[in-house]
């Protein structure tokens, strides 16, 4: 069987077709970072309308590179939330027209299912349950994958995301944006121990993260540059994330069943000294450690075909209806104890 993905909830307009045995047939990634930069960050209008440009060329390409027609495919896939509302709803509206004029399953997709189960697209020997870190531009948990469509968030930001303090740090040091890359690459140049930077909720009780504290000291350090050089001060403020991260989720862990893995999956998992860290914590629980490989760590479709491809396997599948919504928020595990300041 063969999943169509399509993803388009934030910056990347993206379609794969993958299938089950986990071969990602064909994929195309139109990023908006050219559309962005002269703005800082994602504008969701401009987004949106560069969404709706690209998106069913994009789709046309991706089949023909596979040498394919909608009629080859099993089932249509696509971001149905959570993210900016405007281009999750070209992508779902899209599927919609798809599915409708194939006679084809429609399959709305959770972004967040997408990165969590992005890892087992990779690896075919991760089995369910595993303790997930995902860490993106919008989200920051540590959650329990018990299975299909079974989450338990054991712990959450606070405030920022992970990926978002790595763009603030990068906005703060004239890096432009995408900023999560450039401050890893400047990094590499600097010395972490230069800047004395906090590291916020570190040793508390509570697996919760927090990064806004450390966003403002690099803001201070910044501002008051002293004795070092930009790249000391991308190195310390990731060093000082690494710390929080590392202390975050292994606090987490204690509070885990049995799991058969460590997993990171989204955006962030793509910073080298995250994945090794990560990989040392695993070590010492005796846990494999699985990082999907960089190119399914930030957006992409093939992992939202892949979730699609779980459904459809799954013996108790449904498709979705052709007039469900996209949505803004979607929470992985709405039982999740709603937790002071923190977005879902
Ligand atoms: P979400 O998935 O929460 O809706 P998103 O889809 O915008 O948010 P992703 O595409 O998963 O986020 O990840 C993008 C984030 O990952 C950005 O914040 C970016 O700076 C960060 N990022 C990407 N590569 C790296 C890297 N090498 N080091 C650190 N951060 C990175
Ligand atoms: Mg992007
Ligand atoms: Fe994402």
């Amino acid at each position: 069987r063969v999943v169509l993905g399509i993803e388009s909830s934030c910056d990347e307009t993206a379609a794969a077709l993958v299938r089950e045995d986990r071969t990602v047939l064909a994929q195309r990634i139109a990023s908006q970072d050219e559309v962005h930069r002269p703005y800082g960050g994602v504008v969701p209008e401009i987004a949106a309308r560069a969404h709706a440009e690209r998106l069913a060329p994009l789709i046309a390409a991706t089949l023909a590179d596979a040498g394919m027609t909608l009629a080859d495919v099993d089932a249509v896939a696509a971001t149905a939330g959570p993210g900016l509302i405007g281009g999750v709803m070209v992508g779902l509206v899209s599927a919609k027209a798809l599915a409708m004029a194939s006679d084809k399953p429609l399959i709305a997709v959770n972004h967040l299912e997408g990165h969590a189960l992005s890892p087992r697209l990779a690896d075919a020997s991760l089995a369910y349950p595993y303790l997930l870190l995902l860490v993106s531009g919008g989200h920051c948990q540590v959650l329990e994958v018990q299975g299909l469509g079974r989450y338990r968030r054991l712990a959450t930001t606070i405030d920022d995301a992970l990926g978002e303090a790595f763009d603030k740090t990068a906005k703060i040091l004239g890096l432009g944006y995408p900023g999560g890359p450039a401050v890893e690459k400047l990094a590499r140049d600097g010395d972490a121990k230069k800047v004395r930077l906090p590291r916020p909720l570190l040793g508390s009780e509570e697996p919760h993260f927090s990064f806004a504290g450390l966003k403002s000291a690099v803001m201070r350090a910044k501002q008051n540059q002293g004795d070092y050089s930009d790249a000391d001060i991308a190195a310390s403020f990731q060093q000082a994330a690494l710390d929080c991260v590392i202390d975050r989720t292994r606090r987490a862990m204690a509070a885990a069943g049995d799991m058969t893995a460590l997993v990171v999956a989204g955006g962030v998992a793509a910073n080298q000294a995250i994945r090794a860290g990560l990989e040392k914590l695993a070590a010492e629980h005796d846990l494999p450690f699985v990082a999907p490989p960089l190119a399914l760590c930030t957006d992409n479709a093939a992992m939202i075909g892949w979730a699609g491809m779980e459904r459809l396997m799954s013996h108790d599948f449904a498709p979705d209806p052709l007039d469900i919504a996209a949505r803004p928020r979607w929470p992985l595990d709405p039982d999740a104890a709603p937790v002071r300041g923190a977005g879902v």
